[in-house]
C-alpha cells in the first residue's frame, strides 16, 4: 500500500482545487497531442547499457507496510518481485538497473529513499508495492488458526504519479506504458481508486484505459528529481490475488510487462 495509507487527510484549499481545474485542461491538450506525436514514430536511440533504472523496494524489513490475507508482511513480497524485474532487466541489458533497499521507520525512510534516487541521478525510478485496503473494508477469517484479515472487494495492479515531481509528464509518459503493457499481459487495474466509496483515499484517475493514478502527496515521487512512479502490483489482502502474487507465473507476467515498457519508454526519449 501507499506509505502515507494512514496519514490525516490532506486539506483542499480553493488553491488546489483552481490547480486541479487548470491540470485537468492541461493534461487534456497534452494527451491530444501526444497521441498525434506518438503517430509520427520516430527512431531513437535506446542504449541499455547506460539507462539508469532504480527500483525501489517499498516500506522496509522494521516497518514492512501492509499485512496480507495470509499474515504475510508486504515488505517481503516488494523484495522479492523487485529483484525479479531487476533480473529481468539486467537480462535484457539494462547493466544499471539497481535495487533500492531501505531500512529504518517507515517515514523516515521515505526521504532518505527520495534522496538516494536523487543522488544516483537515475533515468527512471519505479517504486514496488503490493496494494491492500482501507480497515474499515476488513473482514474476519482464520487462517492456519490464526485470527487474520482479508477483502475480496477489490483486485488488479494500478500506477500512480505525483504532479508535484519536476519530471511529471515524462514519469506519466512511462506509467502509462506501464499501465498499457500490463493490460497487454491480461491483468486489470484496480478500478476503486476513483470512486466515491474510497473518501479520502480517492485518487483522479488520468487514464482510464490503463489504470494511472494522480497521487501528489507520495513522498518518494514529490521529493524526487528523476521521472518517478510507484506501482502497486496487485492486491495481496485479496485471498486469491495473494496467492496469484506468490506465484513465479505472475511475477514472469510483471517482470515482462515493466521491462517491456522500460524499452519503450528508454527507445521513446
Ligand atoms: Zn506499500
Amino acid at each position: 500500500m501507499p506509505l502515507v495509507w494512514r496519514r490525516s487527510p490532506v486539506i483542499m484549499t480553493s488553491f488546489v482545487v483552481l490547480s486541479l481545474v487548470s491540470f485537468d485542461a492541461t493534461y487534456a491538450a497534452w494527451s491530444r497531442g501526444h497521441v498525434r506525436a506518438a503517430a509520427k514514430v520516430v527512431t531513437s536511440k535506446c542504449d541499455r547499457s547506460k539507462f539508469k533504472v532504480i527500483l525501489d523496494v517499498g516500506h522496509t524489513a522494521e516497518a514492512r507496510g501492509a499485512r496480507s490475507a495470509r499474515n504475510l508482511p508486504e515488505f517481503d513480497f516488494n523484495l522479492r518481485l523487485a529483484k525479479r524485474i531487476e533480473d529481468k532487466l539486467k537480462s535484457e541489458g539494462f547493466a544499471q538497473t539497481s535495487l533500492l533497499v531501505t531500512d529504518g521507520p517507515a517515514r523516515p525512510s521515505l526521504f532518505k529513499r527520495a534522496a538516494a534516487i536523487n543522488d544516483s541521478r537515475a533515468d527512471l525510478a519505479l517504486s514496488i508495492h503490493h496494494d491492500s485496503v482501507p480497515d474499515s473494508f476488513l473482514e474476519e477469517w482464520e487462517f492456519e488458526g490464526a485470527r487474520s484479515h482479508f477483502s475480496d472487494r477489490f483486485n488488479g495492479y494500478s500506477v500512480f504519479v505525483s504532479h508535484d515531481n519536476p519530471k511529471f509528464w515524462t514519469s506519466l509518459r512511462f506509467a502509462r506504458l506501464l499501465g498499457r503493457q500490463m493490460k497487454a499481459q491480461g491483468l486489470q487495474y484496480a478500478r476503486q481508486y476513483a470512486q466515491p466509496l474510497m473518501g479520502r483515499y480517492r485518487r483522479k484517475l488520468l487514464d482510464k484505459k490503463v489504470g494511472v493514478y494522480r497521487y501528489d502527496q507520495l513522498i518518494v515521487l514529490a521529493r524526487t528529481r528523476v521521472p518517478a512512479v510507484l506501482f502497486e502490483a496487485g492486491s495481496i489482502i485479496n485471498r486469491d490475488e495473494e496467492l496469484a502474487m506468490e506465484s513465479t507465473e505472475r511475477q514472469d507476467m510483471i517482470g515482462v510487462a515493466v521491462a517491456s515498457a522500460v524499452k519503450e519508454f528508454c527507445g521513446s526519449r
